[in-house]
């Protein structure tokens, strides 16, 4: 082909496309025409409202975020706490872990698991107690006081369970109706001396008296006898055991609810001692004993102790609970 040619066409050809090219833009502009303020265009509009869009969300968005900030600079903010967090994992876990091992012994839980025991597993009534089953007796000494035998007594009902209070006749004067509440409850009253006195160092008469006075106490009160005897510092010899005429009970396991003073040591003691046909030694004087009978008698409940009173533990096992003879337990 010739060179001349071939150049005339491709002038040709520019030539025929840059006109179609400018026919466009004309037909394009040409149409469509708004003439808003400077506007030319819709789709000038367009991309003018879409760019100011753009800015303001832009825009709040960096407000926002400023206010996050700001708000963060205080020492107790979420992000603080979320920085801790992250930096100090095996501390906020321990202290999570430390927090779930209290909820699943609180009170909540353990009249949830008893209820759901009873009922899920169809027993129709759940002061029922399976004489072949684990048992322990909870004992309460030196009682009744004003707040914590009335807070015992609600977590003891709370979880279908019942105990014996030894009491003093000091305590019994001044609080009769918490003697009224024991019995309420099912629960069972034994005689622990009007004065709380080491039996061992008394003549033969003041012993009958520390007893007798006691159980006079309680018959006005309630009209009902005291059932058992514990002698204060579980101190006896023959002599005593030859005029106390009810069974003597100790103790098999001790809280130390007195010494230590703490709700956790409390739950510990006992949880580790705890076994069949025990008899545990508490005392109902002390905030702290309250509370633990709280985290503790449920607890005790979903490990499969039926908690009784220290008489009904004796008939549940078929035992008779004899003159003359001390009982820290009352095994099979
Ligand atoms: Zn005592």
């Amino acid at each position: 082909m010739n060179i001349h040619r071939l150049k005339k066409r491709l002038k040709h050809t520019c030539r025929r496309l840059l006109r179609r090219i400018k026919r466009r833009r004309k037909n394009k502009t040409g149409t469509h025409r708004i003439g808003y303020g400077g506007v030319s265009s819709f789709r000038e509009l367009r991309a003018l409202l879409e760019s100011s869009r753009m800015f303001y969300t832009g825009y709040v968005v960096i407000v926002t975020m400023l206010c996050i900030l700001l708000s963060q600079t205080r020492p107790n903010s979420q992000f603080r706490k979320w920085y801790f967090a992250l930096t100090n994992k095996e501390t906020v876990n321990k202290g999570v872990e430390v927090e779930n091992e209290v909820k699943s012994t609180s009170e909540g839980v353990g009249q949830f698991l008893t209820f759901y025991r009873y009922y899920k597993f169809g027993a129709t009534d759940p002061m029922d107690v399976d004489p072949n089953a684990p048992m322990i007796a909870l004992t309460f000494d030196d009682g009744p006081s004003a707040e914590y035998t009335d807070r015992i007594l609600e977590v003891l009902a709370a979880n279908y369970s019942h105990a014996t209070f030894f009491v003093v006749g000091r305590q019994t004067e001044q609080f009769p109706d918490k003697l009224q509440d024991i019995l309420a409850y099912g629960c069972e009253i034994g005689n622990h001396t009007f004065d709380h006195k080491n039996l061992t160092e008394l003549s033969d008469n003041d012993i009958m008296q520390q007893i007798g006075d006691v159980n006079q106490s309680v018959m006005n009160a309630t009209g009902e006898e005291t059932t058992v005897i514990r002698p204060p510092y579980g101190a006896y010899d023959d002599k005593v055991m030859g005029i106390l005429d009810k069974p003597v009970i100790l103790w098999d396991v001790d809280s130390e609810d007195w010494k230590s003073r703490d709700v956790q040591a409390i739950c510990d003691k006992v949880l580790s001692e705890v076994k069949d046909g025990d008899i545990i030694l508490m005392h109902d004087i002390y905030d702290t004993t309250a509370e633990a009978m709280e985290l503790l008698i449920p607890k005790l409940k979903e490990q499969g102790y039926q908690i009784v009173s220290v008489s009904e533990m004796a008939r549940y096992k078929g035992k008779t609970l004899e003159l003359g003879n001390a009982y820290g337990k009352i095994a099979e």
